[in-house]
């Protein structure tokens, strides 16, 4: 039978792009719908915007120092439409540079919703029909908020980009990834921060001492958290929202920001009725190839809920168009994916947390924390984190923690090493970098502790 498309792509992100892209060089016939700006959430509602933001938010911390390191500064305030119109630009041009790598591949993009009609039949909301030898989901994740009264009101790190003006005061609520790099962000960009955390430590799975030190640093630099507490409603009122929790407290706040996980998009996509099956949280189940229930449907990136990363997303598309267009079975390897988290101070982390190891075999830990150079010397309390986890048997590097100002560009290349399978003498063996922050890992004799 003659298909209209090899491959059909729903929704224009990370992996759904790269997957139309590499299929379609390789001499696929290949369609992809985008019902939004292309990009996705990482380029349209999260990751590059978010690190935009960082930067923007890290200069009032800078101008103290230089003024420490004998800079004569002039004070200044931040003009959040200003930031807020070169982000967007940059933003609109992020998606010309999308359309270009689809356009310039041969694949035919649609700016329209696409369903799934059957399995070889995608239907968009033009009304057009075509059919397509496989169909990849790649529609990813949207945020979501509590039942709660009053949370419909509230906004979701998918408003905060276009806030008209900033606020004076915001409850951020959640202890995850978004929520702690956003309460980082406006507090540098001066924000009253509250965050409310429903759980005993922010950043919940990641290593408990370096989850730990970010939260003391995040209290220090000025963020009111409050562990072990949630919203109970909320409603408007002149100048912002009532919020009543479970500390007993009742507080007026000019926005309220909810960032309490995000959910696959798979609603009204038309998947279960072509039998395809969905997961307890609506993500489409798949195999180590990305295969869904159905033969003929794949899915990649957060619409699958594996690992909801942009950087994974797209490995997966890849790994789908070698599996598929190829004829080379490819999985995806999920373990050992360095990742960073945009706090201030920045995580990077790698492997497993001392928790985790430890369930699993003898380890050792080396762990220091100390006040870096260029913020100690203008008297910042400031500390930073270097860790390793070792197995006592192979004497592999199970886990690297660091944090630390710029931690997300250490982890990279220390996440080749431990990628590798380096061992703590491989690591002892490497010359350290003199003076950095980093050299610590290399530097560390005598384990902390053992466990
Ligand atoms: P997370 O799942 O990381 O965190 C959600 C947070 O909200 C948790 O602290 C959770 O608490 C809390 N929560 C959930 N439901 C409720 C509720 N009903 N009431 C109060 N609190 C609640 O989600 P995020 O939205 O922060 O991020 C989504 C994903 O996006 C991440 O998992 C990550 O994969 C990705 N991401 C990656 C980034 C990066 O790589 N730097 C940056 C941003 C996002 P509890 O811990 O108790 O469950």
């Amino acid at each position: 039978m003659a298909f209209d498309f090899d491959l059909f792509v729903i929704g224009g992100g990370s992996g759904g792009v790269r997957a139309a892209r590499v299929a379609a060089q390789g001499g696929a016939k290949v369609g992809l719908a985008e019902e939004d700006k292309y990009g996705g959430t990482c380029v349209q509602r999260g990751c590059v915007p978010k690190k935009l933001m960082v930067f923007a938010s890290e200069f009032p911390g800078a101008i103290e120092d230089a003024v420490q390191y004998g800079w004569t500064v002039h004070s200044g305030s931040f003009d959040w439409p200003a930031f807020r119109a070169k982000l967007e630009a940059e933003l609109d041009r992020l998606e010309g540079v999308y359309r270009n790598i689809l356009g310039n591949a041969g694949v035919q993009s649609f700016d329209a919703r696409a369903v799934v009609a059957d399995p070889h039949t995608v239907e968009l909301s033009t009304g057009e029909r075509f059919s397509a030898k496989h169909i990849l989901v790649a529609t990813g994740g949207w945020p979501v908020k509590p039942d709660l009264p009053g949370a419909e009101d509230a906004i979701t790190s998918n408003e905060i980009f276009h806030l008209d003006s900033l606020p004076k005061s915001i409850l951020i609520i959640g202890g995850g990834y978004i929520a702690c790099e956003f309460a980082g962000i406006l507090n540098g960009l001066g924000v009253e921060v509250t965050q409310y955390y429903r759980g005993a430590q922010i950043l919940r799975g990641f290593d408990e001492e370096a989850r730990g030190l970010i939260s003391e640093e995040m209290i220090q630099n000025g963020v009111d958290l409050h562990l072990g507490t949630n919203i109970i409603e909320m409603e408007k009122v002149d100048g912002g929202f009532r919020v009543k929790s479970t500390n007993g407290d009742e507080r007026v706040f000019e926005q309220v920001m909810f960032a309490t996980g995000r959910a696959p998009n798979t609603a009204g996509l038309g998947l279960e009725q072509a039998g395809v099956k969905l997961g307890r949280n609506g993500q489409v189940i798949v195999d180590d190839y990305s295969q869904t229930s159905v033969p003929s449907i794949y899915a990649v990136g957060d619409v699958t809920d594996r690992v909801n990363l942009t950087p994974v997303a797209i490995r997966e598309g890849m790994a789908f168009v070698e599996t598929v267009f190829n004829g080379n079975p490819t999985p995806v390897d999920h373990a050992l994916i360095p990742t960073a988290i945009f706090t201030q101070p920045e995580m990077g982390t790698v492997g497993l947390s001392e928790e985790e190891a430890r369930d699993q075999e003898a380890v050792e830990i080396y762990c220091t924390s100390f006040r870096p150079m260029q913020t100690a010397f203008v008297g910042r309390p400031d500390r930073v984190l270097m860790k390793l986890v070792v197995s006592k048997a192979t004497r592999k590097v199970l886990g690297c923690h660091i944090v630390a100002p710029g931690a997300g560009e250490m982890i990279q290349l220390a996440g080749i090493a431990v990628k590798m399978g380096a061992t703590k003498e491989d690591f002892d063996r490497t010359v350290a970098v003199h003076p950095t922050m980093s050299e610590e890992i290399v530097t560390m004799r005598e384990p902390t502790r053992s466990a």
